[in-house]
């Protein structure tokens, strides 16, 4: 029978989810492969319950925290498109009942028996549906990309000792890249592509000059669902970016660091009176912890099977990242190699330029999803390694 994944939508599910899980992983032993449940931003516990349980149970559970709430939709259609198994079922907390597992083991062997069959669905229970994989989009539809990153360049306003992404370290030529590569590079991705949310990044990107060309351009496409600006909250832009981010709604995440007290107070101040929605960003390595990945120097890894499991961890691998006009899974990814001095494989990016065969070429990447060499370099975010954010160099 073809591998089934089993995917779980959780909000503050705190209360049920133990006996939930547990049943969810004994019963599904014969039928299910993978537990993949992402969290939509809980805030009662059910993050830290989670991480406990992809630890216990490493090979059934991949466990992906959202960082901000997306709603149901939008997290399943991310997650469809990093499932590796043949087929996958979307269940709720309150869908477990004892019947479950005998009528998923019936649809697979239906999708088995039947290669026209896209969508198999209970006669007991019509909310239970098994889907083949890549099956949700017609076929005349752009593909979505959930989530993706944007790197304007890695200039910034601090010299964080730690910085995911090397920007202290990096060279001057890649601390603010053209912005009419940039623009050039995302039309390409868009002939193709839509965008769920762009997350605009830097060093500090509210410090990129061009910041009004590139908001204007992206402010005005249809292909791309919502945007938002990572800032670390210790400047304020211009009237005129501003104003742009008010008119196209664009979304302000600021970085929690403690160590600057009320330095960013201003910043918050001006996105109110302008009634910019903006939020705080309290960090992948939780308790406004940074997750360590390592250093400039760090030895590599060079057990695959470690590098695998690192990767399929990491909260960052889905951080689907554009710099400089290449793609990679993460935002550290293509820096690191600079900064770090190794050389990427072929498989590690997309290019983008020139590139006549972007939408099949992508379309595998965040298909296939493999660790890149950068993962050999990078401890990722679940070695339980944390640092102080924005510490100084
Ligand atoms: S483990 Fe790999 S995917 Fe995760 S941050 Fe490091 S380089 Fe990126």
């Amino acid at each position: 029978m073809s591998a089934l994944s089993i995917v779980m939508i959780t909000q503050n599910d705190f209360g049920i989810l133990s006996n939930i899980i547990e049943e969810l992983v004994r019963e599904s032993e014969y039928v299910a492969d993978y537990l993949i449940i992402y969290d939509d931003c809980s805030v009662d516990g059910t993050q830290r319950l989670l991480e406990d349980y992809s630890r216990k149970y490493p090979q059934k559970i991949a466990f992906i925290p959202g960082e901000r709430k997306i709603g149901k939709e939008r997290a399943t259609i991310m997650i469809s498109n990093v499932i590796e198994t043949d087929y996958y079922c979307i269940v709720q907390p309150d869908d477990w009942r004892n019947n479950l597992f005998r009528e998923l083991g019936n649809g697979c062997k239906a999708l088995d028996m039947d290669d026209g069959l896209t969508i198999w669905q209970s006669n007991e229970n019509s909310n239970l549906m098994i889907f083949r994989r890549n099956s949700i989009a017609p076929e005349k539809e752009k593909p979505v990309i959930p989530f993706m990153v944007l790197c304007v360049g890695q200039a910034c306003n601090l010299k964080c000792k730690n910085c995911g992404n090397f920007a202290p370290f990096s060279e001057k030529e890649y601390l603010r890249y053209d912005v009419n590569y940039i623009v050039s590079d995302l039309a390409n991705i868009l002939k193709h592509f839509k965008i769920g949310e762009l997350n605009i990044q830097g060093g500090e990107p509210l410090i990129y000059t061009d910041l009004d060309k590139l908001l204007s351009f992206l402010g005005n496409n249809s292909d791309i669902g919502s945007i938002m600006i990572a800032s670390n909250g210790l400047h304020v832009p211009s009237e005129t970016v501003l104003d742009l981010i008010a008119r196209f709604n664009i979304t302000i995440r600021i970085s929690n660091y403690a160590i600057f007290g009320h330095e960013t107070d201003s910043l918050r101040k001006i996105l109110k009176e302008k009634n910019i929605e903006y939020y705080e960003y309290h960090f992948a390595g939780g308790q406004d912890n940074w997750s360590y990945m390592g250093g400039k120097e760090v030895t590599p890894e060079n057990d695959d099977l470690i590098v695998d499991r690192r990767f399929r961890e990491c909260r960052f691998q889905m951080c689907t990242t554009l710099e400089d006009g290449k793609i990679a899974h993460c935002s550290r990814a293509i820096n690191a190699s600079r900064v770090q001095g190794f050389i990427p494989k072929p498989k590690d990016v997309v290019y983008v330029r020139g590139n006549v065969n972007l939408k099949e070429d992508l379309l595998s990447y965040l298909n296939e999803m493999k660790y890149m060499e950068a993962c050999r370099y990078c401890y990722g975010t679940n070695s339980g390694k944390t640092c102080i954010p924005a510490e100084q160099v």
